[in-house]
């Protein structure tokens, strides 16, 4: 069974909409599915009304910080239309807004024009995030590419200070009745001991899955995670981090099963 438990669409920072993104999972033999945008769940929202043959898990991605550092936390099996994520959301998307003006301030400081008006017409003045910047930079000449405009303008200052901070997060997703899981452990390359200090931060506030597997990942990496839900009884999440087509070390489903010693996060949905 092909699992995909983190993936985008259109309504965060993904490029294809929800159906779009069903009809690809299909094509590629995933049969269950979590779209888990980044502090929206629009997407179920535009998927109502619509049957597949798959099965969808609701989910979403949370933006919070911990020890100075920007974390995401996946949350699986979450309800939707439930009053935990209207307010995760509102608070979420009032973060964000507040975040791109600052974003915006400083690059206007560097002499780019109309960053705000410009980032936003991309995002369709929804959900901002810093890859509408991005583009924009590319778009405008000042940047070669999206890396490049996160490297020299969209990784520095504070903006973690915006998000909620890490039990806010795992409460919105406790109380909308889903799993709180750590989202690619291994991209914040923190060392084996901080990184086992977040993990055990994120139990306390009663988090209880991580991603062993996000994308296309090295075996030993996977081994290395696999261990740490061993040790600390976390359950095990899979997925593949998909925003949009042609990147293949993120296309959906496409990785190795999890290790046969995970509990797999899955068998807790009901
Ligand atoms: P935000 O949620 O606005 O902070 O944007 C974070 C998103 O930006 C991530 O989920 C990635 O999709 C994307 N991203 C992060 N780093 C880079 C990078 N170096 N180059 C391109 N995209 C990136
Ligand atoms: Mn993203
Ligand atoms: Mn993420
Ligand atoms: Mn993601």
């Amino acid at each position: 069974m092909r699992v995909d438990l983190h993936t985008h669409t259109c309504f965060s920072d993904g490029k294809l909409s929800p159906e779009e993104l069903v009809q690809r999972a299909l094509k590629k033999q995933v049969s269950m599915l979590s779209i888990t945008d980044h502090d929206t769940v629009a997407a179920y929202t535009a998927l109502e009304g619509t049957t597949s043959r798959l099965t969808i898990i609701p989910g979403i991605e949370l933006s919070t910080h911990w020890s100075k550092m920007e974390i995401h936390v996946v949350g699986l099996n979450i309800r939707p239309d439930s009053d935990a994520m209207d307010e995760a959301v509102d608070s979420q998307q009032q973060a964000r807004m507040s975040r791109a003006r600052y974003i915006a301030e400083r690059l206007e400081k560097a002499g780019i024009p109309d960053p705000l008006a410009g980032a936003g017409k991309i995002a369709g003045n929804r959900n901002i995030g810093r890859p509408h910047f991005a583009q924009y930079l590319v778009e405008k000449g000042i940047c070669k590419s999206p890396a490049e405009a996160f490297k020299k303008y969209l990784s520095s200052g504070n903006l973690r200070q915006h998000w909620a901070d890490l039990p806010t997060v795992v409460n919105w997703i406790r109380d909308a009745g889903g799993i709180a899981v750590l989202a690619h452990p291994l991209k914040y390359k923190l060392t084996y001991t901080k990184l086992k200090e977040l993990v055990d931060d994120f139990i306390q506030a009663g988090g209880q899955g991580l991603e062993v597997i996000s994308g296309k990942q090295p075996t030993f990496q996977v081994r290395k995670l696999a261990r740490l839900c061993e040790q600390t009884g976390l359950l095990a999440s899979c997925g593949s981090d998909f925003h949009q087509p042609d990147l293949s070390w993120a296309e959906l489903g496409q990785y190795p099963p999890l290790p046969k010693d995970c509990m797999p996060v899955w068998e807790q949905f009901r």
